[in-house]
Parts: structure tokens; sequence; C-alpha cells
């Protein structure tokens, strides 16, 4: 124990392979019907009950600095994401 452990997936930071960029991501999505499920409550105001969006198209990853296409590590990205 060196007190240096790294997290084996965290170890895989996504850096723009163009630009560098390691920080600012695009996800882009194609074909989306947004759909949001509300309850009119007793006193006639919303609640918001779900969210049935569907995505019909392709998820591209795109890089938010130079917008080179990085959708071969979108996999890895909604691994990281919380
Ligand atoms: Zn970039």
């Amino acid at each position: 124990m060196d007190g240096k452990q790294v997290h084996p997936n965290r170890s895989m930071r996504i850096v723009c392979p163009n630009c560098g960029n390691d920080q600012e991501f695009l996800e882009v999505a194609d074909g989306v019907i947004l759909t949001t499920r509300y309850i009119q409550n007793d006193d006639n105001s919303f609640t918001q009950e779900g969210d049935d969006s569907q995505i019909l198209g392709e998820i591209r990853f795109y890089c938010g600095e130079c917008n080179t296409d990085l959708s071969q590590y979108h996999q890895r990205f909604f691994e990281m994401l919380f």
C-alpha cells in the first residue's frame, strides 16, 4: 500500500486527441421524442410524474472545444456518468 491507489476505471480519462480538451464534452442524440408525464393535483397545480422520453436515433459524443467526433469514447463516458 503506497497510498496512491488509482481506481481502474478512473485511470482512463477521456482526452480529445485533436485539441487535448479533457473537461467539456457534448452528447448529441438524433430523433428524440421528449415525453414528460404530469399529474394535475387537487389544487390545479402540476407535478412531474415521469420522463418517458425515447431516443430513436444515434447518440454521438463530441469534444466540447473543437467538436471532434469522440463517439468511440461514448461507452466509457456512460460508465463514468453519475
Ligand atoms: Zn477537441
